[in-house]
């Protein structure tokens, strides 16, 4: 699909801070990336400035600050989180997403608060790399050729080992057609290039294209997740003739605030807000009517009554998400799946992937968290408190949808995939452009710094070019 998940990802964009390049040099732990929050600033500032992301000047050391534009005002029950987190010592600043709400250029318009994000904006206010970056390149010159419904197998590479283009499947035709090119640059996602890579076997790559260290695949990590919900019953009964517009996300967010030295585990979390007057629910997993046994009214019934809830209890659910760093880990992996294959007959990946008490400790922690915040709003909690059997709620690996670390980079070709340029150390004309070289995850989601790397890459292939090295 053009564009990939950023057609309907939720646009929270946070550079990743200066410990976080370095987090080894802290806690001993995972492996420092080779490049430092200086080579990489030059790209979030311009991707702030080219792509458009509003938040707010904070002077924080490890959240660095960008080139905002103006941040929404919160919204009634972010209004209330704020309370329970400053009662419960957690910062909360405005969000940093990639909307606009200025003018940034005559293709793009400026957010009408429709709250509508995830069904895509009709104004492209929001960032989706389809309507932002790709629609534009078709546009602007004609140096771009799309080859939609196709997918890539193997990259295809010479008696050198180098790489001389790709073999992909027209999933119209079925066929398979090659293209060749004078360098080759994956951006599949973290996984489905460890899959071609690892597919893209030859006489000089026998163990897959930019494998000779066996490190594809592996250092796969995840954000951890864990959330909660609570009813407050001081938001029953609210008005809804006053204005509540916002983006369709959040307006404020906490990030991480504690010094791990006095806490049971390592790296942190931040947490993300959701409520407000969305649409009425009712279905599976939610009944509305459910939250009368906190005010000692009736459970259940239909009609006026399902209606009368519905309006009385509008707006008074309040939920957190935690989203924080894993430690990468050399065993936790995706492989090629010897005994499957997909419906073109290209081997499929398996994941094995397992927590350590590191992020199980993570996720107890934001338990506690989060409990203290909603008993701070005035709130009674939703569910009963996850247990230590259940990994205090801790979701599974995969389910943020983060993954990052399976081509990862480092100056030792024994240890890493690729460069500090995202460039292969078995094929220099082969680069990867997603979160395949993150060496670590940091509490930020990755999604800003896949590209500000991606643009960095780009430079470095322009210059490469430019002194024929490639
Ligand atoms: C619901 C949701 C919410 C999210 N919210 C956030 C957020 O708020 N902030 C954040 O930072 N991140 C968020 N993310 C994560 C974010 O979407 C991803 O990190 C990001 O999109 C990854 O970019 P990518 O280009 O590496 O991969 P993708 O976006 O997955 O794009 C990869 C593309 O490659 C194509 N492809 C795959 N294999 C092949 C092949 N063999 N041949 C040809 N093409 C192929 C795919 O079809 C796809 O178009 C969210 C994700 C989801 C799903
Ligand atoms: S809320 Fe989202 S969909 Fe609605 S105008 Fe703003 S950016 Fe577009």
């Amino acid at each position: 699909m053009l564009g990939g998940r950023t057609n309907h990802w939720g646009r929270i964009s946070l550079r990743f801070g200066p410990d976080d390049f370095k987090h080894k040099d802290i806690d001993g732990l995972g492996e420092n990336w080779p490049i430092s929050y200086d080579d990489i600033k030059p790209y979030y500032d311009r991707l702030d400035k080219m792509v458009g992301v509003f938040g707010s000047k904070e002077k924080r050391r490890n959240d660095p600050d960008g080139f905002f534009l103006p941040a929404p005002k919160p919204r009634l029950h972010e209004l209330y989180y704020i309370k329970g987190a400053k009662k419960a010592g957690v910062d909360v600043i405005p969000s940093r997403l990639s909307i606009l709400t200025k003018k940034l250029n005559n293709d793009r318009g400026v957010c009408f608060y429709c709250a509508q994000c995830n069904r895509s904006c009709t104004a492209y206010a929001d960032f989706s790399s389809s309507s932002v970056f790709i629609i534009p390149a078709v546009n602007g010159g004609g140096q771009v050729d799309l080859y939609v419904n196709s997918m890539v197998r193997t990259v295809t590479t010479n008696d050198e080992g180098k790489a001389t283009g790709v073999s992909f499947i027209n999933k119209e035709d079925r066929l398979e057609y090659k293209l060749k090119g004078r360098s080759v640059v994956l951006g599949a996602s973290a996984c489905s290039t460890a899959r071609i890579l690892l597919n893209s076997k030859s006489k000089q790559h026998p163990n897959g294209l930019g494998n000779s260290s066996d490190n594809v695949g592996r250092y796969l990590h995840d954000s951890t997740g864990a959330g909660r919900a609570g009813f407050v019953p001081a938001l029953m009964n609210r008005k809804t003739d006053y204005n509540e517009d916002g983006v369709g996300g959040l307006h404020v967010y906490s990030p991480w605030w504690q010094d791990n030295k006095k806490l049971d585990f390592p790296r942190g979390y931040h947490i993300e807000v959701w409520g407000g007057l969305g649409m009425p629910a009712y279905g599976f997993g939610f009944n509305v009517s459910d939250l009368n046994k906190h005010i000692g009214g009736e459970v259940g019934g239909y009609g006026d009554k399902l209606r009368d809830d519905a309006k009385r209890f509008r707006g008074a659910v309040v939920g957190m998400a935690g989203r924080g760093e894993s430690i990468a880990m050399r065993d936790n992996r995706c492989e090629l799946d010897s005994d499957v294959v997909d419906q073109f007959g290209i081997p499929v990946l398996r994941f094995n992937y397992k927590w350590s008490d590191y992020e199980r400790y993570q996720a107890k922690h934001m338990q506690e968290t989060f409990e203290e915040i909603i008993h701070g709003m005035g709130g009674i909690t939703l569910g009963d408190t996850p247990t230590e059997e259940q990994d205090w709620g801790l979701l599974k690996p995969g389910q943020i949808i983060h993954e990052v670390g399976t081509t990862r980079m480092g100056n030792d070709p024994k240890t890493s995939v690729t460069n500090k340029f995202c460039q292969l150390h078995d094929a220099d004309n082969v680069f990867v452009v997603d979160a395949g070289p993150f060496t670590s995850q940091a509490d930020k989601n990755c999604t800003w710094t896949i590209m500000a790397l991606a643009m960095r890459t780009s430079d470095f292939i322009i210059e490469e070019y430019k002194k024929k090295n490639i």
